[in-house]
């Protein structure tokens, strides 16, 4: 096999030819009998052999489509070129040029259907491995070079405040504050993070690592406002008024989750991914009684739904002993939005998979306990406005499937409380916040973005808003500036 070689401090990269016959390199992964019982991170990431063998096999394509492939625009040729070259920390300057939280990225992206779906290398071999690459890159530099340990200038412009942590909120900030601008981010919860810190699971995202990126905020000088429900403890009109802010960035996910509406669901035993998750990920439930917060630990589980969230909930209630821990998903594997990544995880950790499988009814114990999940089968139709076949019913399919808890993560919509105290602030379906290509919303000098406009996407797409948001407040604040 062709493998770079470093001469004198210099790599050299094998021809083109040969770096297609370079297999793609496969992190250290966490054997899946002793994860089972853990928390711990899966993947153990590439190594510096393997991370270097793998950029070896880009092909620094004339026009590199992976770009265009990636939602914030990252430079992979050119990151990955300084990775070949051993200029790592130039390689994490490169990725950090569009990317706030790189060994976020690196760990939770879908990149199978965004750069890795577009690299040359993949039409007619594996991809290269953008990704992992990413992550490498993200963590060699908080080990070697903290870009949190440099210095920023800190320069006071007009104040603006950003609503929520999440990655929308957290990139704006961050893009705001390199821009001059005195930013505050304001957070309903203790800590920041959003999903991040209470949606995904320690196994996937540690949080030390969220922790880590977090600290370029403090480098930055912005300012943390926790435990601050803008519509409670403040309204978005007094931020603009008494506080000062000149511009605001609405970026308050979107956490409340849907419900099937099917009969059984006020029974104890049934509740929302989200519910289950956070109580695990920000209450340490898992380690109850230790911790103050219980969470149910059952037998047997199903989760209904088939993205990460679901994903996330299930590989959970088997880490905290389920003996079954089933997925019903309505449709079949080919259209399950989860990352590939998780999919397989989750098989290998045991969890069973019932595809084309749709619930009909909660059943309960004399107790009001959940007791069995009713589920009909389902076929494909035509595809519907997501592009996805349509499940059908098919007619007396019926069967009950023993369980003792039932956790839906069928989709979530935003909280409504900014929205309801917000004079003049449109908004959709579901309360989504209406927004433009700028994300400037209905009120002037509000912007919104994430999950809060789109109701439930991507950690990159949130980012993505949170941008092209920081890009239209600068706008619109240096046109105020100058006709003053
Ligand atoms: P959020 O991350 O939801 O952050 C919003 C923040 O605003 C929260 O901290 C909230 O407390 C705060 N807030 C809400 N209301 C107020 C208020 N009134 N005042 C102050 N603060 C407020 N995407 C991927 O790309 N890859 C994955 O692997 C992945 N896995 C996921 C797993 C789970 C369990 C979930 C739920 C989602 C997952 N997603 C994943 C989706 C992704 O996490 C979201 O699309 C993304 O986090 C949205 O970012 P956001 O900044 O818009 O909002
Ligand atoms: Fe490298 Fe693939 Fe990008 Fe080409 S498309 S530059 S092979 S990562």
């Amino acid at each position: 096999m062709a493998r770079p070689a470093r001469e004198n401090g210099r790599v050299n990269a094998p021809r083109p030819r040969d770096r297609v016959k370079i297999p793609r390199q496969h992190p250290a992964e966490a054997h899946p009998e002793g994860r089972r019982s853990t928390f711990d991170e899966v993947s153990g990431g590439l190594d510096e052999r393997t991370a270097l063998v793998e950029a070896s096999r880009c092909l620094e394509c004339r026009d590199p489509v992976c770009t265009r492939g990636c939602p914030v625009g990252v430079d992979v040729r050119g990151f990955i070129r300084h990775v070949v070259r051993g200029e790592l920390a130039a390689a994490a300057e490169r990725i950090r040029e569009a990317n706030a939280l790189p060994a976020v990225c690196g760990r939770v992206c879908p990149q199978e259907s965004q750069c890795e779906a577009e690299c040359t290398l993949g039409r007619r071999f594996a991809p290269v491995a953008i990704g992992l690459l990413e992550r490498y890159v993200a963590d060699w530099e908080a080990a070697h070079r903290p870009v949190w340990e440099r210095p920023f200038a800190r320069t006071r412009g007009p104040r603006v405040a950003v609503v929520g942590s999440g990655p929308a909120g957290i990139t704006c900030a961050a893009e705001l504050a390199r821009k001059g601008y005195a930013v505050t981010v304001f957070e309903a919860l203790h800590a920041l993070g959003g999903v991040l810190r209470y949606g995904i699971p320690e196994f996937r995202l540690p949080k030390h690592v969220l922790d880590r990126e977090l600290r370029l905020l403090d480098a930055l000088g912005v300012e943390r406002r926790t435990n601050f429900l803008v519509g409670r403890t403040a309204t978005l009109d007094e931020l603009m008024g008494e506080w000062g802010f000149q511009a605001v960035f609405l970026a308050t996910g979107a956490g409340t989750p849907l419900f099937l509406g099917i009969p059984g669901e006020t029974l104890a035993g049934v509740l929302s991914a989200n519910e289950f998750l956070t109580r695990v990920n920000l209450m340490a439930a898992h380690r109850f009684p230790e911790h103050d917060t219980p969470v149910v630990a059952p037998r047997a589980v199903a989760v209904i739904g088939g993205g990460n969230t679901a994903l996330d909930a299930v590989r959970t209630a088997r880490r905290l002993g389920a003996e079954r821990a089933l997925l019903v998903y309505r449709r079949s594997r080919a259209e399950m939005p989860a990352r590939a990544e998780e999919v397989r995880h989750a098989e290998e950790e045991g969890v069973e998979f019932l595809f084309l499988t749709s619930p009909v009814r909660v059943l309960g114990d004399a107790e009001g306990m959940v007791a069995g999940l009713e589920c009909q089968e389902m076929t494909l139709g035509d595809p519907d406005r997501s592009g996805r076949r349509q499940p059908i019913p098919v007619p007396g399919s019926g069967r009950v499937i023993e369980v003792q808890a039932v956790i839906e993560a069928i989709g979530q919509k935003p909280n409504p409380i900014v929205q309801a105290t917000t004079p003049g602030l449109l908004t959709g379906r579901h309360g989504v916040v209406a927004v433009d290509a700028e994300q400037a919303t209905s009120r002037p000098r509000v912007f919104a973005g994430g999950d809060l406009s789109r109701g439930g996407a991507t950690v990159i797409l949130a980012m993505r808003d949170g941008r092209r948001a920081a890009a239209a407040i600068d706008r619109a604040l240096s046109a105020a500036a100058a006709a003053e």
